[in-house]
Protein backbone atom coordinates (compact mmCIF):
# COMPACT_ATOMS: atom_id res chain seq x y z
CA UNK A 1 0.00 0.00 0.00
CA UNK A 2 1.51 3.44 -0.47
CA UNK A 3 2.02 5.30 2.55
CA UNK A 4 2.64 9.14 2.48
CA UNK A 5 4.05 10.83 5.52
CA UNK A 6 3.96 14.55 4.82
CA UNK A 7 6.85 16.70 7.31
CA UNK A 8 5.56 20.16 8.28
CA UNK A 9 5.23 22.83 10.37
CA UNK A 10 1.70 22.91 9.68
CA UNK A 11 0.09 19.52 9.64
CA UNK A 12 -3.69 20.85 10.23
CA UNK A 13 -3.18 22.09 6.21
CA UNK A 14 -3.69 18.39 5.40
CA UNK A 15 -7.02 17.73 7.66
CA UNK A 16 -9.28 18.66 5.42
CA UNK A 17 -7.32 17.63 2.09
CA UNK A 18 -7.29 13.97 3.40
CA UNK A 19 -11.29 14.27 4.19
CA UNK A 20 -12.85 14.82 0.97
CA UNK A 21 -13.19 13.13 -2.82
CA UNK A 22 -11.17 10.36 -4.27
CA UNK A 23 -8.28 10.85 -1.76
CA UNK A 24 -10.85 10.61 1.37
CA UNK A 25 -12.26 7.37 -0.46
CA UNK A 26 -8.75 5.67 -0.71
CA UNK A 27 -7.94 6.35 2.42
CA UNK A 28 -11.21 4.69 3.36
CA UNK A 29 -10.59 1.87 1.24
CA UNK A 30 -6.95 1.25 2.84
CA UNK A 31 -5.32 1.65 -0.67
CA UNK A 32 -2.95 4.64 0.77
CA UNK A 33 -2.31 5.50 3.71
CA UNK A 34 -1.29 9.27 4.96
CA UNK A 35 -0.09 11.09 7.94
CA UNK A 36 1.47 14.10 8.75
CA UNK A 37 4.65 14.35 11.35
CA UNK A 38 4.80 17.68 13.24
CA UNK A 39 8.39 19.15 12.98
CA UNK A 40 8.18 21.21 15.74
CA UNK A 41 7.63 17.83 17.99
CA UNK A 42 11.20 17.68 17.30
CA UNK A 43 12.34 20.32 18.72
CA UNK A 44 14.45 20.74 22.17
CA UNK A 45 13.48 24.31 23.49
CA UNK A 46 10.68 25.28 25.27
CA UNK A 47 9.34 27.74 22.03
CA UNK A 48 9.41 24.87 19.45
CA UNK A 49 11.44 26.89 17.43
CA UNK A 50 12.38 25.37 14.12
CA UNK A 51 13.98 28.19 12.26
CA UNK A 52 17.18 30.25 12.81
CA UNK A 53 19.60 33.06 10.93
CA UNK A 54 21.10 32.63 8.23
CA UNK A 55 24.76 32.08 8.91
CA UNK A 56 27.06 34.78 6.87
CA UNK A 57 23.88 37.46 7.57
CA UNK A 58 21.19 37.82 4.75
CA UNK A 59 17.62 37.91 5.21
CA UNK A 60 15.06 35.34 5.86
CA UNK A 61 15.05 32.35 8.45
CA UNK A 62 16.40 28.72 7.44
CA UNK A 63 14.51 26.11 9.03
CA UNK A 64 17.50 24.21 11.40
CA UNK A 65 18.70 21.15 10.79
CA UNK A 66 18.46 19.01 13.68
CA UNK A 67 14.62 18.75 13.96
CA UNK A 68 14.08 17.97 10.43
CA UNK A 69 17.03 15.55 10.76
CA UNK A 70 15.09 13.33 13.64
CA UNK A 71 11.53 13.90 12.03
CA UNK A 72 12.68 12.33 8.40
CA UNK A 73 14.57 9.62 10.68
CA UNK A 74 11.06 8.81 12.27
CA UNK A 75 9.46 8.46 8.97
CA UNK A 76 12.60 6.22 7.58
CA UNK A 77 11.64 4.10 10.51
CA UNK A 78 8.06 3.88 9.95
CA UNK A 79 8.45 2.79 6.27
CA UNK A 80 12.09 2.04 5.78
CA UNK A 81 11.67 1.36 2.19
CA UNK A 82 10.31 5.15 1.55
CA UNK A 83 11.71 7.46 -0.64
CA UNK A 84 12.22 10.90 0.91
CA UNK A 85 11.30 14.10 -1.57
CA UNK A 86 11.75 17.72 -1.02
CA UNK A 87 9.27 19.80 -2.24
CA UNK A 88 11.89 22.56 -3.79
CA UNK A 89 11.98 25.25 -6.45
CA UNK A 90 15.43 24.16 -7.54
CA UNK A 91 13.88 20.52 -7.91
CA UNK A 92 13.05 18.71 -11.15
CA UNK A 93 10.16 19.79 -12.82
CA UNK A 94 6.77 18.09 -11.51
CA UNK A 95 4.88 16.06 -14.59
CA UNK A 96 3.39 12.81 -15.37
CA UNK A 97 5.89 10.97 -16.08
CA UNK A 98 7.39 12.07 -12.59
CA UNK A 99 3.90 11.17 -11.62
CA UNK A 100 4.02 7.42 -12.41
CA UNK A 101 7.66 7.37 -11.23
CA UNK A 102 6.72 8.11 -8.23
CA UNK A 103 3.83 5.81 -8.17
CA UNK A 104 5.99 2.79 -8.21
CA UNK A 105 8.06 3.62 -4.96
CA UNK A 106 7.12 1.97 -1.88
CA UNK A 107 6.12 5.33 0.02
CA UNK A 108 6.63 8.99 -0.05
CA UNK A 109 7.69 11.07 2.48
CA UNK A 110 7.65 14.63 1.69
CA UNK A 111 9.33 17.58 3.68
CA UNK A 112 7.76 20.81 3.30
CA UNK A 113 10.31 24.03 3.93
CA UNK A 114 9.53 27.32 4.93
CA UNK A 115 11.28 30.39 5.34
CA UNK A 116 13.99 30.89 3.34
CA UNK A 117 14.19 27.29 3.06
CA UNK A 118 16.08 24.69 4.61
CA UNK A 119 19.58 24.04 5.80
CA UNK A 120 21.54 22.38 2.93
CA UNK A 121 23.19 19.80 4.78
CA UNK A 122 19.51 18.07 5.24
CA UNK A 123 18.89 18.34 1.48
CA UNK A 124 22.16 16.68 0.67
CA UNK A 125 22.49 13.77 3.53
CA UNK A 126 18.58 13.19 4.04
CA UNK A 127 16.81 13.34 0.69
CA UNK A 128 16.48 10.98 -2.16
CA UNK A 129 14.83 13.47 -4.50
CA UNK A 130 14.42 17.49 -4.84
CA UNK A 131 10.88 18.15 -6.78
CA UNK A 132 9.93 21.58 -7.90
CA UNK A 133 5.72 22.71 -8.99
CA UNK A 134 7.16 24.76 -11.46
CA UNK A 135 9.55 27.57 -11.88
CA UNK A 136 7.97 29.99 -9.16
CA UNK A 137 8.12 30.49 -5.51
CA UNK A 138 5.85 29.10 -2.97
CA UNK A 139 5.90 30.40 0.68
CA UNK A 140 5.78 26.61 1.20
CA UNK A 141 5.95 23.09 0.23
CA UNK A 142 2.65 22.10 1.91
CA UNK A 143 0.80 22.63 -1.60
CA UNK A 144 3.11 20.97 -3.55
CA UNK A 145 3.01 17.69 -1.23
CA UNK A 146 -0.66 17.67 -1.91
CA UNK A 147 -0.13 18.21 -5.96
CA UNK A 148 1.79 14.88 -5.67
CA UNK A 149 -0.26 13.20 -3.55
CA UNK A 150 -3.29 13.97 -5.95
CA UNK A 151 -1.38 12.88 -9.14
CA UNK A 152 0.17 9.69 -7.46
CA UNK A 153 -2.98 8.50 -6.13
CA UNK A 154 -4.54 9.04 -9.29
CA UNK A 155 -2.40 6.18 -10.50
CA UNK A 156 -2.51 3.84 -7.92
CA UNK A 157 -4.47 1.07 -8.94
CA UNK A 158 -8.60 0.94 -7.66
CA UNK A 159 -8.37 4.40 -6.99
CA UNK A 160 -10.05 5.39 -10.14
CA UNK A 161 -13.67 3.97 -10.76
CA UNK A 162 -12.45 2.87 -14.58
CA UNK A 163 -9.23 1.57 -14.86
CA UNK A 164 -8.84 3.15 -17.97
CA UNK A 165 -9.66 6.83 -16.70
CA UNK A 166 -5.62 7.51 -15.79
CA UNK A 167 -3.98 5.52 -19.07
CA UNK A 168 -6.79 8.06 -21.19
CA UNK A 169 -5.69 11.20 -19.19
CA UNK A 170 -3.61 14.08 -21.07
CA UNK A 171 0.37 13.01 -20.89
CA UNK A 172 -0.25 9.59 -20.19
CA UNK A 173 0.12 9.52 -23.84
CA UNK A 174 1.35 12.15 -26.44
CA UNK A 175 -2.05 13.57 -27.09
CA UNK A 176 -4.34 15.72 -24.88
CA UNK A 177 -7.35 14.16 -23.35
CA UNK A 178 -10.20 14.58 -25.80
CA UNK A 179 -12.99 17.35 -25.41
CA UNK A 180 -16.22 15.76 -22.76
CA UNK A 181 -19.72 16.33 -22.83
CA UNK A 182 -22.97 14.98 -21.01
CA UNK A 183 -26.28 15.97 -21.16
CA UNK A 184 -28.18 18.06 -21.94
CA UNK A 185 -27.41 17.30 -25.82
CA UNK A 186 -28.14 21.36 -26.68
CA UNK A 187 -27.15 23.57 -23.93
CA UNK A 188 -27.53 27.50 -24.82
CA UNK A 189 -27.57 27.22 -28.85
CA UNK A 190 -24.37 25.15 -28.63
CA UNK A 191 -24.90 20.73 -29.77
CA UNK A 192 -23.33 17.71 -28.46
CA UNK A 193 -21.11 16.44 -31.68
CA UNK A 194 -23.17 14.31 -33.59
CA UNK A 195 -20.89 11.90 -33.73
CA UNK A 196 -20.63 11.21 -29.77
CA UNK A 197 -24.58 10.55 -30.23
CA UNK A 198 -24.48 8.14 -32.84
CA UNK A 199 -24.11 4.64 -30.63
CA UNK A 200 -21.37 3.65 -33.09
CA UNK A 201 -18.26 2.99 -31.68
CA UNK A 202 -15.92 3.20 -34.40
CA UNK A 203 -16.97 6.85 -35.24
CA UNK A 204 -16.99 8.03 -31.24
CA UNK A 205 -13.21 6.53 -31.19
CA UNK A 206 -12.17 8.19 -34.52
CA UNK A 207 -14.12 11.44 -33.43
CA UNK A 208 -12.22 11.58 -30.17
CA UNK A 209 -8.81 10.71 -32.06
CA UNK A 210 -9.20 13.53 -34.06
CA UNK A 211 -10.28 15.69 -30.85
CA UNK A 212 -7.02 14.61 -28.91
CA UNK A 213 -4.94 15.36 -32.19
CA UNK A 214 -6.30 18.93 -33.16
CA UNK A 215 -6.45 20.09 -29.47
CA UNK A 216 -2.69 19.07 -29.13
CA UNK A 217 -2.33 20.80 -32.26
CA UNK A 218 -3.59 23.76 -30.89
CA UNK A 219 -2.56 24.00 -28.08
CA UNK A 220 0.34 21.99 -27.37
CA UNK A 221 2.11 21.45 -29.58
CA UNK A 222 5.54 21.17 -28.72
CA UNK A 223 4.02 17.38 -27.38
CA UNK A 224 3.65 16.42 -30.92
CA UNK A 225 6.75 18.08 -32.50
CA UNK A 226 8.79 15.16 -32.36
CA UNK A 227 5.63 12.32 -32.33
CA UNK A 228 5.87 10.06 -35.28
CA UNK A 229 2.38 10.15 -36.55
CA UNK A 230 0.35 7.38 -37.64
CA UNK A 231 -1.27 6.89 -40.86
CA UNK A 232 -4.66 7.78 -39.66
CA UNK A 233 -3.04 10.50 -37.54
CA UNK A 234 -1.28 11.76 -40.25
CA UNK A 235 -5.08 11.92 -42.71
CA UNK A 236 -6.85 13.97 -39.74
CA UNK A 237 -4.50 16.51 -40.22
CA UNK A 238 -4.04 16.66 -43.55
CA UNK A 239 -7.98 16.94 -43.56
CA UNK A 240 -7.98 19.64 -41.22
CA UNK A 241 -5.81 21.62 -43.34
CA UNK A 242 -7.72 21.14 -46.69
CA UNK A 243 -10.86 21.90 -44.11
CA UNK A 244 -8.68 25.33 -43.57
CA UNK A 245 -7.49 26.08 -46.99
CA UNK A 246 -10.85 26.14 -48.18
CA UNK A 247 -11.91 28.16 -45.77
CA UNK A 248 -9.59 30.83 -46.68
CA UNK A 249 -10.07 30.51 -50.38
CA UNK A 250 -14.05 30.80 -49.59
CA UNK A 251 -13.11 34.08 -47.57
CA UNK A 252 -10.89 35.62 -50.44
CA UNK A 253 -13.67 34.95 -52.61
CA UNK A 254 -15.82 36.89 -50.83
CA UNK A 255 -13.50 39.73 -50.69
CA UNK A 256 -12.69 39.74 -46.87
CA UNK A 257 -8.92 38.83 -45.57
CA UNK A 258 -7.89 41.24 -47.64
CA UNK A 259 -6.68 44.92 -46.98
CA UNK A 260 -9.67 46.37 -48.48
CA UNK A 261 -12.04 43.74 -46.46
CA UNK A 262 -10.49 44.66 -42.74
N1 LIG B 1 14.86 30.55 -1.05
C1 LIG B 1 14.34 29.44 -1.78
C2 LIG B 1 14.80 29.51 -3.23
O1 LIG B 1 14.77 30.60 -3.79
O2 LIG B 1 15.15 28.47 -3.81
C3 LIG B 1 12.80 29.44 -1.74
C4 LIG B 1 12.25 29.13 -0.41
S1 LIG B 1 10.52 29.09 -0.40
C5 LIG B 1 10.10 30.70 0.09
C6 LIG B 1 10.11 28.11 1.00
C7 LIG B 1 9.77 26.66 0.70
O3 LIG B 1 8.65 26.59 -0.15
C8 LIG B 1 10.82 25.86 0.02
O4 LIG B 1 11.79 25.37 0.93
C9 LIG B 1 10.03 24.74 -0.61
O5 LIG B 1 9.79 23.68 0.29
C10 LIG B 1 8.72 25.43 -0.94
N2 LIG B 1 8.63 25.83 -2.34
C11 LIG B 1 8.69 27.08 -2.84
N3 LIG B 1 8.56 27.10 -4.16
C12 LIG B 1 8.40 25.82 -4.55
C13 LIG B 1 8.23 25.19 -5.82
N4 LIG B 1 8.20 25.87 -6.95
N5 LIG B 1 8.09 23.85 -5.82
C14 LIG B 1 8.13 23.12 -4.68
N6 LIG B 1 8.30 23.67 -3.46
C15 LIG B 1 8.43 25.00 -3.39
Amino acid sequence: MMKFTVLTIFPEMFNSFWSYGIIKKAIDESLIFASAINIRDFTKDKHKTTDDRPFGGGCGMVMKPEPLADAIRMAKENNPDSRTVLLSPQGRIFNQKLAVELAESNGLNFVCGRYEGIDERICSDFVDDEISLGDYVLMGGELGAMVIMEAVTRLIPGVLGSPDSASQDSFSGELLDYCHFTRPREFEGSKVPEALLSGNHKDIDNWRLEASLIRTFLKRPDLIENKILTKQENEILKKWCRDIENIIQAQSLRGSGTLSGN
